[in-house]
């Protein structure tokens, strides 16, 4: 029998969960999902001074709103916790001093400035900048009693000096790393704290992780972790190291593009569903055509080896578009409910609603359903059904057309009174009655509508000033329309 698929997203809390990190946690649980593997969060906090439980509180968050639910992780348990590093540290103390008794790793007693002072003579002389390598033939003895004086140490692990360390990479393919770059890396440091390469390799093996699928910002981070496994006697994982995201203009992917955190596109209005599938194409792609893919697809589709070796370009354009894609897509009753919580953030609407009120707001949303991207813009789309348009700011042409109503002040009379004795003002009675009055009067239909329109709503687009009538209602249509009309001096 296969072994069972075991994948891990680990970010360290040291701030907000990334577009890239996103990108990483997801293709980890697609993977997993496909497979029916299982797929853990672990918090990678040995960076004390930068890890903070705000940003523990945001990745969470963040995660949780994408969708990727962990099966083992923070809040969830399981059987190989617990998921936060900084409370592994006994799992740490054993493996150290395993890998201390057996020769492979060592005490260091240098100070950062020795350390320095050797970096700088190599560099100098063009060579390598490596730990010169002063601790590594200390006996053991001879450094447990220094360190038993109190002497402050690290500790090194012996890394392989010549040779190759070789990785097979999912994605990368065959990536070949000479052993005389390998320096003894600092496994503990001074402070007693574990660095990322030793404590990632003990938490991976300890979890049984089957697949390491990062970003290849740490494929040179790799060879290292493979000689600590080696070294520990533990079966190498499969790698596959995902490529890098660029902005469109080809550079590595930064703030000067805008929102490069996943909470800033929740707050700017873009939906989950969106994300996830724009995040799915960051390097993947089922074939050339489709864009479009529910999680649930993605989780049916999603291979590694139809991601990409070369970087993926994150674009907010093709995000916004996709958003839209997704307001108009997702299930209606979803839509609606969504939209009801965007416009209660944003003040435009208090909860509870009661039935009336739920009925109108759900009225007012479904018709600019196709009218907009990203929910952020809802409110503007819509406040003309919650507030009294201000007629004495709207713009020139608008202005405009207001104004044209003076040219025939007795038509639009006759029309305030056509619709004030309208006894259904559904649209198709509003449709009939209006027909009717347009052949009467020898008018076009604009002549009537543009007008009417920045009465009831003070733009010149908005949806159909029919469906906006019916859901105003016959009273403050009427109030409108005579405000509108009062303003250009006609008075009814
Ligand atoms: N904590 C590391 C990071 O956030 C994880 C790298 C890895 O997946 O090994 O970059």
């Amino acid at each position: 029998m296969s072994q069972p698929i075991r994948v891990r997203f680990a970010p360290s809390p040291t701030g907000h969960l990334h577009i890239g990190g996103a990108r990483t946690a997801l293709f980890n649980y697609l993977f997993a999902k496909k497979q029916g593997g299982t797929f853990i969060l672990r918090l990678e906090d040995t960076d004390v001074e930068r890890s903070t439980e705000a940003s523990v509180q945001m990745i969470l968050s963040d995660m949780k709103w994408l969708g990727l639910t962990w099966d083992e992780g923070p809040e969830v348990g399981g059987e190989y916790g617990p998921y936060r590093q900084s409370g592994r540290s006994a799992i740490y103390e054993s493996k150290i001093m395993q890998l201390v008794e057996a020769g492979k790793a060592y005490f260091c007693f240098c100070t950062p400035e020795e350390v320095e002072v050797h970096r700088l003579a190599a560099a100098e002389k063009g060579e390598q900048l490596k730990y010169a390598g002063t601790c590594r033939t200390l006996s053991l003895e001879a450094a447990k009693a220094r360190a038993a004086q109190g002497e402050p140490y690290a500790i090194r692990f012996k890394a392989p000096q010549e040779g190759e360390t070789i990785i097979q990479d999912l994605i990368r393919g065959r990536v070949v790393f000479d052993n005389t770059i390998l320096d003894d890396f600092v496994i503990v440091r001074t402070t007693g704290v574990p660095t990322y390469n030793f404590a990632v390799v003990i938490d991976d093996a300890a979890m049984k992780i089957t697949h390491i699928i990062r970003g290849d910002d740490h494929l040179s981070n790799t060879p290292k972790q493979i000689c600590l496994y080696q070294a520990l006697d533990e079966p190498l994982p499969e790698f596959a190291h995902v490529p890098m995201i660029l902005g469109p203009d080809k550079t590595r992917l930064s703030k000067r593009h805008g929102a490069t955190s996943v909470g800033a596109y929740a707050e700017a209005g873009y939906l989950p569903e969106a994300m996830i599938n724009s995040l799915a194409l960051l390097g993947w792609a089922y074939d050339d055509k489709t864009t479009l893919f529910s999680q649930a697809e993605l989780e049916a589709k999603f291979t590694l080896d139809k991601v990409s070796k070369n970087p993926a370009v994150f674009d907010l354009r093709k995000l916004s578009w996709m958003n839209g894609q997704y307001i108009r897509s997702i299930p209606e009753p979803e839509y609606i409910e969504r939209s009801i919580e965007w416009l209660a953030q944003t003040g435009i609407i208090q909860l509870p609603l009661d039935d009336i009120k739920q009925n109108y707001v759900t009225q007012v949303v479904k018709i600019v359903r196709d009218k907009y991207k990203l929910l952020s813009e809802l409110p503007e789309q819509v406040e003309y059904f919650f507030k009294e348009p201000e007629l004495e700011k709207i713009d020139e042409k608008a202005r405009n057309k207001l104004e044209s109503m003076q040219e025939n002040p007795d038509l639009f009379k006759a029309l305030h009174a056509k619709l004030g004795m309208l006894k259904s003002f559904f649209v198709s009675a509003q449709e009939v009655a209006l027909k009717d009055f347009i052949e009467e009067q020898q008018v076009k239909f604009g002549v009537l509508a543009h007008p009417l329109r920045v009465c009831l709503t003070g733009r010149m687009q908005s949806p159909g000033v029919f469906e906006i009538m019916e859901i105003l209602g016959q009273d403050v249509v009427l109030e409108r329309l005579a405000a509108g009309l009062r303003l250009v001096g006609i008075n009814i």
